[in-house]
């Protein structure tokens, strides 16, 4: 059979780009398809624009600190749509530059939709037909909506960035990553944010006592978080009937499905599990994210989905049909930036470079932005007592900066220590700026470090971290 590409990657993320780009200087030759923006969702509706807000909402609160720190200044209020036009502009750069690496590196790119029409053939909404050795499928992920009636009337993270205008008052329902990130975020930039979240604390997953003191922090900076709580009804405040009853729900959930009537907007009005009704300008939902794998064109080929629509793979990321491999959030197995271009490279390294290599997918240090943010790397102290009996160090404390103004904020250093061989199995940290400090444990943690050997390690003085190599006593054993 001859072949227009040795490799067509779809989708222009992280982890397409990457493997596009590493495979083209190995010589193959590589098209690739991205229906929107260069860049995926980490560029153009994540990471970065999400980061980006993270540092414009936190100048509320340093400027408070600096004037008790004793600074004649104040924050007067913030103008989103200044702050919206240079994060456009910097999208744009960035986009242009993803742009250029491809077309540097040799990358045909093709600013269209592809579908797979067989196990070699791709069909572009161009009306081009392509053959090629291999596909990469490495579409992402978008958000999904929870499919209770009207939800269509709410945004999600995708939205956010565009906003003509913040609202006043937003509630924001989950209990995530994208879902605190945001409603610290807005709660910094001045709205009066309300989060529902369903379980019993935020965060699921993460260690019991760092969400704990996140969860905390966030309730004393101003987020007003309802636990146990889940939208029972919402739809248009002005839509309510005069007794102020929700008019027909199956006609408007029927709505959903047909995308509502244009131009329907307006403050919204939910009806809560806990049983209050309130209105908010803006309902945001971060209740998980899907694969994207529909109308893709997998089911012409012998790759399979799992229940959630991911793609299935092996550690080699190959799935059952072998020209077609996946990468990136579409595989749903560690849904991060970093994971994906590191899948991404193993995928190049052993289809291009003859040297199988498996992703590595243990001890993956990640931050959630939030304020204060949340560092993890390896076990949560729950994880590690069902495995192995351990020993827990931890000291939270009121950080220099904040204490000397007089203000509540808390942090905390936390290592998981297995009693049998010292290595430390986790370390969890809340703390500003606690993102950068865990990437740098995480090399320790990876590496196998024990107790003794954090404890080898003179402490940097005086800092919030230095916590972590002078902890010389265990608050508790399990
Ligand atoms: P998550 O899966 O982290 O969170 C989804 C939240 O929505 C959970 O709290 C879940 O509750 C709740 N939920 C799900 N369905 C419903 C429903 N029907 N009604 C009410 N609540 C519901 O997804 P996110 O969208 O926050 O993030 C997706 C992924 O993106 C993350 O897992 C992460 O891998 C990545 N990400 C990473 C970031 C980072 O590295 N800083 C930042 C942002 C995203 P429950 O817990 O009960 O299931």
């Amino acid at each position: 059979m001859s072949f227009d590409y040795d490799l067509f990657v779809i989708g222009g993320g992280s982890g397409g780009v990457r493997a596009a780009r590493v495979a083209a200087s190995e010589g193959a030759k590589v098209g690739l398809a991205e229906e929107d923006r260069m860049g995926g969702t980490c560029v153009i509706r994540g990471c970065v624009p999400k980061k980006l807000m993270v540092f414009a909402s936190s100048y509320r609160d340093a400027m408070a600190e600096a004037q008790d720190y004793g600074w004649t200044v104040h924050a007067g209020s913030f103008e989103w749509s200044k702050f919206q036009t240079r994060l456009e502009g910097e999208l744009d750069r960035l986009e242009g530059i993803y742009r250029k690496l491809l077309d540097n590196s040799g990358v045909t790119i093709h600013d269209a939709r592809a579908e797979i029409a067989d196990p070699h053939t791709v069909r572009l909404s161009t009306g081009e037909t392509l053959k090629a050795k291999h596909i990469l499928v490495a579409t992402g992920g978008r958000p999904a909506l929870p499919g209770i009636a009207n939800d269509h009337l709410g945004i999600t993270s995708n939205d956010i960035f565009h906003l003509p205008e913040l609202p006043k008052r937003i509630l924001i329902v989950g209990g995530g990553f994208i879902a605190c990130e945001f409603a610290c975020i807005l709660n910094g930039m001045g709205v009066e944010v309300t989060q529902f979240y369903r379980g019993a604390q935020i965060l699921r997953g993460f260690d019991d006592e760092a969400r704990g003191l996140v969860s905390d922090m966030m309730c004393k900076k101003g987020v007003n978080l309802h636990l146990g709580t889940n939208i029972v009804e919402m739809c248009l405040e002005a839509d309510l009937d005069e007794n102020g009853m929700v008019p027909n729900t199956e006609l408007l959930a029927g709505e959903v499905q047909g995308k509502a009537a244009p131009g329907k907007s307006g403050p919204i009005w939910v009806k809560a599990s806990n049983g209050t009704t309130q209105v908010f300008d803006q309902v945001m939902f971060a209740t998980g994210r899907n694969p994207n794998t529909e109308g893709l064109g997998l089911d012409n080929t012998a790759a399979e989905l799992g229940r959630r629509g991911e793609v299935i793979v092996d550690d080699y990321s190959q799935t059952k049909q072998p020209s077609i491999f996946a990468i990136g959030d579409v595989t749903n197995r560690v849904n991060l930036t970093p994971v994906a271009i590191r899948e991404g490279m193993a995928f190049v390294e052993t289809v291009f470079k003859g040297n199988p290599t498996k992703v590595d997918h243990e001890l993956i240090p990640s931050a959630v932005f939030t304020q204060p943010e949340l560092g993890t790397v390896g076990m949560t102290e729950e994880k590690a007592r069902e495995q192995e009996p351990i020993d827990v160090y931890a000291t939270s404390f009121k950080p220099m900066q904040q204490s000397f103004i007089g203000r509540e904020d808390r942090v905390l250093m936390k290592l998981v220590v297995s009693k049998e061989t010292d290595r430390v199995l986790g370390c969890h940290i809340v703390a500003p700026a606690a993102g950068e400090m865990i990437q740098l444990a995480g090399i320790a943690v990876k590496m196998g470090a024990t107790k003794a050997q954090f404890d080898q390690v003179c402490a940097v003085h005086p800092t919030m971290s230095e916590e972590l190599v002078t902890m010389k006593t265990p608050v508790r054993s399990a």
